[in-house]
């Protein structure tokens, strides 16, 4: 990366307000390159501002979570589906089956959806359900569980 490049991304960084700048350093920092986290840690600490864990992020901007029901993490590793239905006759079918996985941040809860013939036989999904809107659905990305 020149001297240019880093002179306009520190720019870009000075622009940015705190709630953005924290954003970018505590949840997004997997979208930057290395150097240009470096310089946002750099603007941060200009500011006096603690670099904050994602939990502690939500604590501080609440309005955020409570916008979409999920963390980042938890939206980065799912996407938005209609909510799935169970169903079954005589024990055959489909059924919706709750696991215990709840996110420490927005406490949404994992529940996956089994092809049941009288007992679970297959997995078809997995998903995220909002653990404030218990009709809102994610479905989660294959191998990101
Ligand atoms: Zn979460």
């Amino acid at each position: 990366m020149d001297i240019a490049a880093r002179q306009e991304i520190r720019e870009q960084m000075k622009d940015l307000n705190d709630q953005a700048l924290l954003r970018l350093i505590t949840l997004e920092k997997d979208e930057f390159l290395p150097e240009a986290l470096a310089i946002a840690a750099e603007e941060a600490e200009s500011r006096n501002l603690k670099v904050l864990t994602a939990k502690e992020y939500y604590v501080q901007f609440p309005d955020e979570l409570e916008s979409s029901g999920f963390c980042q993490r938890c939206l980065n590793q799912s996407f938005e589906q209609e909510t799935p239905l169970g169903f079954s006759l005589f024990g055959i079918g489909t059924r919706l089956i709750p696991s215990k996985d709840e996110c420490d941040i927005c406490r949404s809860r994992v529940e996956d959806l089994w092809w049941c013939f009288g007992s679970p036989v297959r997995r078809m999904a997995r998903y995220r359900v909002s653990a404030d809107d218990s009709t809102h659905y994610r479905r989660i990305r294959e191998g990101q569980e």
